[in-house]
């Protein structure tokens, strides 16, 4: 099954991403940051003082996460400071593996792209998790945007199932 039908996804071109530098300075009005907020909203996985885990509303597949640091005002990874880097990192881990776990992938990419050219879109630095099935290509990055049902079903999944290796 493709990526396309597993979401339902709108197979709709995103706007062109903003030519961000590597010098270009943060923007508190990025999607990342309203999200952090509460100005916007998210498929939230995981929260805590210094992290947030959500679903990739445009996925390049099934089970496509984000994890971003909450208190650093960062656009990249080199500008993050390095306590929050790592805390992001130990959550990338935690949730590659609930990812595995529960959605039994063939493989996982973890992904972090630093300015324009390298393939950023979003400019509050994040670390994307892939899951990876054998037979299925990535859908385009960060173009099509996911049923809102099938992030709520992949939501509740994912959410349990971290519940569940806490304990
Ligand atoms: P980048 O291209 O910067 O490495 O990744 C940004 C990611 O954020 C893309 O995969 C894109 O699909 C995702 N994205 C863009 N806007 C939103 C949004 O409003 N909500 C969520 N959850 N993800 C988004």
């Amino acid at each position: 099954m493709g990526i396309g039908a597993r979401y339902g996804l709108d197979s709709k071109p995103r706007h062109g991403a903003p030519h961000v530098s590597l010098t270009t300075p943060y923007d508190p009005q990025n999607i990342f940051a309203q999200i952090i907020r509460g100005d916007a909203p998210c498929y939230k996985l995981y929260e805590d003082d210094d992290v947030l885990a959500f679903l990739d509303l445009f996925p390049q597949s099934y089970g496509h996460a984000l994890v971003i640091p909450k208190r650093s005002a960062a656009c990249n990874i080199l500008d993050v400071d390095t306590d929050a880097l790592c805390k992001v990192m130990a959550v990338v881990q935690k949730l590659a593996r609930v990812i595995v776990e529960e959605l039994q992938p063939d493989g996982v990419q973890v992904a972090q792209f630093n300015g324009a050219p390298a393939g950023q879109t979003v400019f509050h630095i994040h670390v994307h998790i892939v899951p990876r099935y054998s037979g299925e290509g990535l859908g385009i990055h960060a173009a099509g945007k996911a049923d809102p049902a099938e992030l709520e079903k992949l939501q509740a999944r994912l959410v349990s199932k971290l519940a569940e290796s806490e304990h």
